[in-house]
């Protein structure tokens, strides 16, 4: 009997220096940082000191001083209006997106600044161009309005590029990478561009909301994603104007030179890649329904859900098992 209740008491003890030793799971902490014309959130799960915190605000700040062409001393901005600079990011975006263009049939192009800046998208009031001058700026666009050389861009005179499209998603590859580095979880969310990494400590997926295009307040459905992984969202509700009951979206059609006017209302890329996710997600929001199909049956690197202006939603096979909360139509190979 004595031995038995040793016996127990050894292994009451044991048990209990099991439970005192488990580590407990990481904590997240929240930084929220002004950068590229939004605000950027970062959710850093065991980042106690705040280290690694800090060091991805230096990289989101360091990033919009190269890609903001609003400021002033931004690389981009002398780009803008030096027409030539050297500098490292810079050339590594203008590369992949150069990809991109050629890609998806010069759907994503990022030479429409002179048309932004026609409709008023940038500078201070939105204005309907006529035809003439819609035709009269397209001569400034164009993937031959710029060379690429080593780290060195050179634009001919009257071009001027605008990385909207794809900035946020790089930033999020460059704050994937370091937190890859330090094996840190962590859930970022630059404006609307989502960034997984890693594993959340709880072993639970995490769960990312896509916005209801008719209401931007609520959640349409949700996506559920394991591991690292980049979501963006293109959508006409995110900046627009309306005229005359007509919505004119800042996503353009480089082919008409005019805000995007097809049956989508949003469309989310789900890739390994922040850049291309991001790049995806306008040229899919510029080619539709069909096209978008098509060219996801033409890749593996990227799924996809497009929602119409009848709230109806497609999604590509890859995510059928990942969404919850909607009805939709699956796209199959
Ligand atoms: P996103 O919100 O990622 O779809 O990017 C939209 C932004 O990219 C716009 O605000 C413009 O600055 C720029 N943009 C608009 N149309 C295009 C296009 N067809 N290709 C590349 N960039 C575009
Ligand atoms: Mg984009």
């Amino acid at each position: 009997m004595k031995q038995l209740l040793a016996f127990s008491l050894a292994v009451l003890l044991f048990l209990l220096a099991v439970g005192c030793t488990r580590e407990p799971l990481p904590e997240p902490t929240d930084t929220v940082v002004a950068a590229m014309d939004t605000e950027m959130q970062l959710r850093l799960y065991g980042d106690t000191d705040h280290a690694a915190a800090k060091v991805l605000t230096e990289e989101l700040l360091r990033l919009n001083d190269i890609f903001s062409p609003t400021k002033e001393d931004s690389v981009l901005y002398r780009l803008n209006r030096f027409l030539t600079v050297q500098d490292a990011d810079l050339a590594a975006l203008l590369r992949t997106a150069d990809e991109l263009c050629v890609r998806t049939d010069g759907a994503l192009d990022v030479s429409l600044l002179p048309l932004s800046r026609l409709w008023g998208f940038i500078g201070t009031a939105y204005y309907i161009p006529s035809e003439e001058e819609i035709l009269q700026t397209l001569t400034r666009c164009g993937a031959d309005k710029y060379s690429l050389n080593g780290d060195h861009i050179q634009l001919h005179n009257d071009a001027a590029l605008d990385f909207g499209a794809l900035a946020k998603g790089y930033a999020a590859d460059q704050c994937r990478a370091y937190l890859e580095t330090i094996q840190m979880p962590a859930l970022l969310s630059l404006g609307g561009n989502i960034q997984t990494v890693g594993t959340k400590p709880d072993g639970s997926a995490w769960l990312i909301g896509v916005q209801d295009p008719q209401q931007p307040d609520s959640t349409l459905l949700t996506l559920s994603v394991t591991g690292t992984k980049a979501v963006v969202t293109s959508g006409d509700y995110q900046r627009y104007f309306e005229h005359d009951g007509q919505h004119y979206c800042h996503i353009f059609d480089p082919s008409t030179g005019s805000p995007v006017q097809n049956e989508l209302r949003s469309v989310t890329v789900v890739a390994d890649s922040g850049a291309l996710a991001d790049g995806l997600s306008t040229a899919l929001f510029v080619m539709g329904v069909e096209q978008a199909a098509a060219h996801w049956r033409a890749s593996n690197d990227f799924e996809a859900i497009l929602i119409d202006k009848n709230g109806a939603i497609t999604v590509t096979a890859g995510l059928a098992d990942s969404i919850a909360g909607c009805e939709f139509t699956v796209i199959e190979r």
